[in-house]
Order: C-alpha cells, then structure tokens, then sequence
C-alpha cells in the first residue's frame, strides 16, 4: 500500500478475546503495510498496573478518577512507559493478567483512554484491542475480529510461556482465558463483541501468515472502495 495523503488516515481495527492472537498478527499486518501499530491491551494492562500498584480498588471511583488526571503514559508499539518509567515487563505477569478485567470494565478509566487511543491515527493505524471497531474507531477502512477456540487459545499461551521459560498450567491457563472473557463480553461499557461490518476470523486451524495474508487482501479491498468512493 502506498502511502498517498488519501492513506494518512487508513485504520484497521483487530479485536477479539484474550489469545486470539491479535497482537502477533497486527504487529505483522502493520509492518507489511507500513502503518504504525497500537497495542490497546498493553495500555490498560498500565493502569491495572499503576491502580494496583498505589493499592487502589476497582470499586474506587474517586480515586480512580483522581489518578487518571494526573499522570502520564507514553507508549510504542508494545513498550509502555507511566510516568516515565518502563513498565512493559510488569505488565505482562499473570498477577495483572488477573487485574487488568476489573479495571478495564470502569467508565472513568475507558472515558481517560479513548481521546489517547484516538489521537494516534492521524497517520494511519492498526489498532488491535477489544472495542476498537465498536467504539474507538467506529469508521475504520477495515474492521476484523479474531478469534479461536477457548482451548486453542489457552494451549497458545501455554506455549507461548514455555518458550519464555516461564512456570504454566494449562488448566488454569484455560480457566483465566475464559474468566477474562466472560469480563469483557458481560460487561455493560465496551463490551467486547464484532463491530458492524466486521470480518470474523477464525484462526484456530490457520497458520499466522494465512492470517495475515487474509487480512492484507481485504485491507487492499477496503484502500480499492475508499478510493473509489473519493472518485465518484
Ligand atoms: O489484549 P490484552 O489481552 O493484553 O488485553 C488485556 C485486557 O485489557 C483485556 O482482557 C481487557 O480487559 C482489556 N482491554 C480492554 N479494551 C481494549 C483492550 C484491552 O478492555 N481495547
């Protein structure tokens, strides 16, 4: 894809549940087309982290929303820095794999977040998360949601923490991927569900490059309808 003035602003958005590979495969979608990528897990993963880290509940809103005015989060790709300091690994432990739901389920914390997620189309984006199509970015060129069996998820994290050489269960790994889910689908802010006009994909019987190759071919579809319609 070219990088035109009608491209600045081409946007695609990737949800879907917790490991349905969504971060693997948007990094690679955004390289191929040379669009810069945002990571929205990591993100409110920062605030689940900065929340717990100042002992601060889910159920204080005050709080909550005393915290969000005043601190600062800088972000590329996946290394997330609050307040200045580099937290990309803490983020990532099982501990605020059980926080992050919680947190993220609070309208003061998605309210402080959507303008920010927002502000970095402005040359273009492959945003992936859980709302992104729903809410954040409604109009996207093109919207996919990811998914995968419960169990073919979990069985990728697994092995994912294996090759890190980090302890896993499969069995809890399973039961925290599906308790995760359940947060984000039954949750009455943002919920995580397909957006209008979405591509679901289900990714549990391909390989990452099928993937990405489907989503690279409908992306030049959505650049072929934009410029079309630019043209009539
Ligand atoms: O994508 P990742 O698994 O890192 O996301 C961690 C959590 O952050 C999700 O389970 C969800 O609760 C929350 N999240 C969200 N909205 C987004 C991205 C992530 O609520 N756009």
């Amino acid at each position: 894809m070219n990088h035109s003035e009608e491209e600045k602003n081409f946007v695609i958005t990737i949800d879907g549940p917790a490991g349905a590979g969504k971060s693997t495969i948007a990094r690679l979608v955004a390289k191929k087309l040379k669009l810069p990528y945002l990571d929205t897990g990591a993100i409110y993963r920062s605030i689940a982290w900065l929340l717990n880290e100042k002992q601060i509940l889910p159920t204080e809103d005050k709080k909550i929303s005393a915290i969000l005015k005043d601190f600062s989060i800088s972000f590329d790709g996946s290394k997330v820095l609050i307040d200045g300091r580099d937290i990309s690994k803490e983020i990532r432990t099982p501990e605020i794999d059980k926080l992050v739901s919680p947190y993220s389920a609070i309208k003061g914390v998605r309210d402080a977040l959507l303008q920010l997620q927002r502000d970095q189309s402005a040359k273009g984006l492959v945003a992936e998360g859980r709302d992104m199509g729903t809410v954040v970015f409604p109009d996207a060129a093109l919207k996919i949601f990811l998914t995968a069996s419960a169990e073919e998820r979990a069985l990728r994290r697994y092995k994912e923490r294996i090759e890190k050489c980090e302890t896993a269960n499969y069995d809890e790994i399973l039961k925290q991927v599906n308790d995760r889910d359940n947060y984000d689908i039954n949750r009455e802010i943002a919920p995580l569900r397909p957006a209008v006009g979405c591509v679901v994909i289900n990714t549990t019987k391909m390989t990452i490059d099928e993937v990405v190759e489907t989503i690279s071919s409908f992306a030049a579809l959505a650049a072929e309808h934009r410029m079309s319609q630019k043209i009539e």
